[in-house]
């Protein structure tokens, strides 16, 4: 059994202080669901190791919003793995549909991140999905498979098993627009069957598929009723220590 995923993304918002203040009303809040599910928060870099630090111990995890491939070097401005582990961080976003449009982030960027995650032991979450004119020209599931075969490219099967995967269809992120349910699980299971096609059985059924976009308390339940749905990626909703926690309730309520 796949053990579920509540991952909050704090984007480019709160300085330290908030982050620190956020960090333990989830601590307080939901603390308690950490032993059934893995809680991840990505606050920005700058709050990443006093956030990590205010959750040392709780079972929550502290996830990056994105990294840089290359270990070490001359790379103004940039972040690596082993600078994000050393900080306290577990998890790592990558290909988040932001970075893909408004920094032009490519799948073969997001492969050499991924790579290098991997070799940091850093669990990357890797973000695919279609925008709404891809959806309208009915391609979605072309559009998230190719992301899907590219992010894995060169990468082992027993590395892949541990990686998780956002289907974030970028017409519902930040809009309060979301996929159905039932929307949300096709392309969930056809990003399954893909991983099943590039590897195996056991790496697909291993793999944790997330949904993100404009998930709220009020919409979770239904998500996690579907059976490629493995929990949830958190952007707006993650800000706020009350909703967030009804979610983490949600998706661990859902446990049979
Ligand atoms: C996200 O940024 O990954 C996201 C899903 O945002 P929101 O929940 O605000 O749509």
């Amino acid at each position: 059994m796949r053990r579920r995923i509540a991952a909050g993304n704090w984007k480019m918002n709160m300085g330290l202080e908030a982050s620190v203040e956020l960090a333990r009303k989830v601590k307080d809040f939901t603390g308690i669901h950490a032993h059934s599910v893995d809680i991840v928060v990505c606050p920005t870099f700058l709050s990443l190791a006093r956030t990590a630090g205010e959750l040392e111990g709780s079972g929550i995890a502290v996830g990056a919003q994105d990294c840089y491939h290359e270990s070490q070097g001359a790379f103004t401005g940039e972040v690596n793995p082993e600078l994000i582990r050393d900080a306290g961080g577990s998890y790592c976003i990558v290909g988040h549909s932001e970075r893909r449009t408004l920094m032009h982030e490519t799948d073969k960027e997001v492969n050499l991140k991924v790579k290098s995650l991997i070799g940091g032991c850093i669990v990357p979450i890797i973000c695919v999905g279609e925008t709404l004119a891809e959806r309208q020209a009915l391609d979605t599931m072309n559009v998230v498979r190719g992301q899907v075969m590219r992010a894995y490219a060169g990468i082992e099967p027993e590395a892949a098993a541990r990686t998780v995967i956002a289907y974030e269809p970028v017409w519902a992120i930040g809009t309060g627009l979301n996929a159905t349910a039932q929307d949300a699980q096709a392309v969930c299971r056809a990003i399954r069957d893909t991983v099943r096609y590039i590897y195996d059985d056991t790496t697909a059924d291993s793999v944790r598929i997330l949904y993100g976009g404009s998930v709220k308390a009020d919409n979770i339940s239904d998500l996690m009723s579907e059976k490629d749905i493995d929990g949830a990626l958190v952007g707006g909703a993650s800000l706020k220590a009350a909703e967030f926690g009804k979610i983490i309730q949600a998706i661990a309520g859902m446990i049979q």
